[in-house]
């Protein structure tokens, strides 16, 4: 077997140039997405050439303003777990929560987390709905991205050759319901698995704000825009006519998935949604 040729840059800098002139290398962060996906059915095969994301400076940053939350795409979970217990929201820090077991999410990042192409793992959903943006970075140019966009229609990563996500941009804003949910394995079991994100605003018994997220494990994601419209505005509790209207309009959202979403999926996010509507309530008043 032949060996594989691994570069550990240390700064931005020198990763772009390295990937500016082997746009063919994998990039390599925590390693675990990819370890998880070969699955331990056969033997680890690496990749013919590795640009290691370890070293990199600027990629382990954490920066904070008045607005928003700064993660570099390299910091690992657990880094980030602790720095922002007290002030990230709580539907996003769920999400890391329920990524693998601790040894792993000392070594996994965000990067990884968002990046690996197959799935839509824990964070895409939170950082969908939360209005996230990514920063992508190749030499000599850097743009900002909405989460949501990283993927296109057909869930083909939008990286252009060369470029990295290097920063994650978290916006502070108040939701009083926050809400998130992963059942099963992404990895072992993705035609029955699915996460939910939900947050919602709920004040004086009216629903302010209200945003959802599915993603279905494959790369399907679902953000139902016009539900959202439905619910906000109205208040807690839902009334039986408005929850059956949302669940119908939802229900014809799911039918336009495409077919790698299983119709076990669907029932389960359908319940979910269900459940999650019931249970919206005022959480001043209680
Ligand atoms: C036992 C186990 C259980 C797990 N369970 C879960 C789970 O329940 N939910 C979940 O979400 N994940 C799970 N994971 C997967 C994984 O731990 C996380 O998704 C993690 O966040 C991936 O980060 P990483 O740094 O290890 O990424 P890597 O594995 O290094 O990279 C993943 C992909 O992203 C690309 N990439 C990495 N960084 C960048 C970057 N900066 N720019 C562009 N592309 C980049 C890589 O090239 C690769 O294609 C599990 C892993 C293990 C081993």
């Amino acid at each position: 077997m032949a060996e594989s040729k691994i570069f550990y840059p240390s700064s931005l800098g020198e990763l772009l140039r390295i990937y500016g002139d082997y746009p063919q290398a994998s990039l390599w962060a925590g390693g675990t997405a990819i370890a998880r996906e070969q699955g331990g059915r056969h033997r680890f095969t690496l990749p013919e050439i590795i640009i290691h994301l370890s070293q990199v400076t600027e990629l382990q940053r954490i920066s904070r303003t008045e607005r928003y939350f700064e993660l570099g795409a390299g910091v690992p979970i657990n880094k980030i777990l602790k720095v922002g217990k007290h002030v990230l929201p709580k539907v996003f820090t769920h999400a890391l929560h329920h990524i693998g077991h601790p040894a792993v999410r000392n070594l996994a990042g965000l990067g990884g987390n968002l990046c690996h192409a197959p799935r839509r793992l824990n964070t895409f959903g939170p950082l969908t709905i939360l209005d996230a943006k990514v920063e992508l970075r190749r030499a000599g140019k850097s743009r900002w991205l909405p989460v949501a966009r990283l993927f296109n229609r057909t869930g083909e990563l939008q990286l252009a050759e060369g470029e990295i996500l290097s920063r994650v941009r978290i916006p502070f804003e108040s939701w009083n319901m926050q809400f998130f949910q992963k059942i099963g394995d992404p990895f072992l079991k993705p035609k029955t698995s699915l996460t939910f994100s939900a947050i919602s605003d709920v004040r004086k018994a009216e629903i302010t704000d209200f945003r959802i997220a599915f993603s279905f494990i494959g790369k399907s994601m679902l953000r139902d825009r016009e539900l959202e419209t439905l619910i906000s505005g109205k208040r807690v509790p839902l009334s039986e006519k408005v929850r059956s209207e949302a669940r119908e309009l939802f229900r014809a959202s799911l039918m336009e998935l495409p077919g790698e979403v299983t119709l076990f999926q669907k029932q389960r996010a359908l319940r979910l949604l269900q459940w999650y509507l019931s249970a919206l309530h005022d959480p001043q008043r209680d």
